[in-house]
């Protein structure tokens, strides 16, 4: 099977109550704990440590998607606010990233946006920054919107911008006149033919395209990839344009290339670790699983020697 069709069988197996609960029962004993940090912030806090020890910067996220109300909306913020508590007091050198769904971004934008103010607000009180993850295609406008709104008041919170929409070069253009710090990745979600890139190469040419945008519009830019093409391709970049280090960072995922991670932090380079945690990990596993049949393939064999 072609390895973009195994991504949409396992995407769209995710979604299979069958599968969520077998993920759910044995995931933990399979290696989903490769990709997570942990269930709780306290299992998390010396993860986090190991890696600042290591000269990995990290940004934690808080794991929940799926049904949101009103309550556990608030329970998120409630539940960002005491990550940064956390970060402060016990010297984290970390940020945050959260997903707008989780503060009710479908329920009621402007509640979500509320949350997020406050977020935000604590962020700048103890010295971090909030990273705005992006989600399914269904939130980029309103993702954009909202924080193109937030931004002016907030230097503290950033966005992502996605390499496989077609939409990103001019969301790209709209981000360099806030100034924002822009995370880029190459996008984890199904999206259809008309707005997304379908072939692997378009999505890599435009992820460098945007790279190169936005460090040559003096904006703070972070190359969230494992990609070592486009880890070089940037390198070369910075260093042709004399772009100084503290002006970029490259971002990996927790579990993923960590020799890699440490290869750059040893050339000197800015390395921030996404560190995922919490008890609704499912979605975020599977999504990591899609990316690589050699994760699925690890997965099912633990399965079968269960
Ligand atoms: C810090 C960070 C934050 C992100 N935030 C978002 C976000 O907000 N929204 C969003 O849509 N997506 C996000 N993503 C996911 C991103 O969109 C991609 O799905 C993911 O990074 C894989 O793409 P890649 O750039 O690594 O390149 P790929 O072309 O997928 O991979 C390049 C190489 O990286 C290695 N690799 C990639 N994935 C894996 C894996 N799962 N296991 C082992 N090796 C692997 C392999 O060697 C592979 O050949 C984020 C990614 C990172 C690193």
């Amino acid at each position: 099977m072609s390895q973009p069709l195994l991504r949409r069988v396992i995407l769209a197996a995710a979604d299979s109550q069958d599968v969520a609960r077998l993920v759910h029962r044995y995931g933990p004993k399979l290696g989903a704990f490769r990709f997570v940090a942990g269930t709780t912030l306290e299992e998390t806090v010396p993860v986090v440590l190991a890696l600042n020890r290591q000269g990995l910067l990290v940004t934690l996220d808080r794991l929940g998607e799926g049904e949101v109300d009103h309550s556990t909306a608030d329970g998120a913020k409630a539940a960002y606010l005491a990550i940064l508590d956390k970060i402060k007091e016990a010297g984290l050198s970390s940020h945050v990233s959260l997903k707008l769904t989780q503060l009710g971004l479908d329920l009621d934008p402007k509640a979500a946006e509320g949350r997020l103010v406050e977020i935000v607000g604590r962020a700048e009180a103890t010295g971090s920054f909030v990273r705005i993850d992006m989600e399914d295609s269904r939130h980029t406008e309103a993702t954009v919107e909202l924080f193109s709104h937030l931004r002016p008041a907030h230097p503290a919170v950033g966005i992502v911008i996605q390499s496989y929409l077609r939409r990103s070069e001019a969301d790209m253009r709209k981000m360099a006149e806030l100034g924002a710090n822009v995370r880029v990745v190459k996008g984890a979600y199904l999206e259809a033919e008309p707005i997304a890139f379908a072939d692997k190469a378009e999505v890599d040419r435009n992820y460098q395209r945007l790279v190169e945008m936005h460090l040559g519009a003096g904006c703070f830019t972070a190359v969230a990839t494992h990609d070592p093409a486009l880890i070089d391709s940037t390198v070369a970049y910075v260093k042709s344009h004399g772009i100084g280090r503290d002006r970029f960072e490259f971002q990996m995922l927790f579990g993923i290339r960590p020799d890699l991670q440490r290869q750059l932090v040893a050339e000197g380079w800015q390395v921030r670790v996404y560190v995922p945690f919490g008890p609704d990990w499912y979605p975020y596993f599977m999504r990591r699983l899609a990316e690589r049949p050699a994760n699925l393939a690890f997965f099912l064999k633990n399965l079968w020697a269960r």
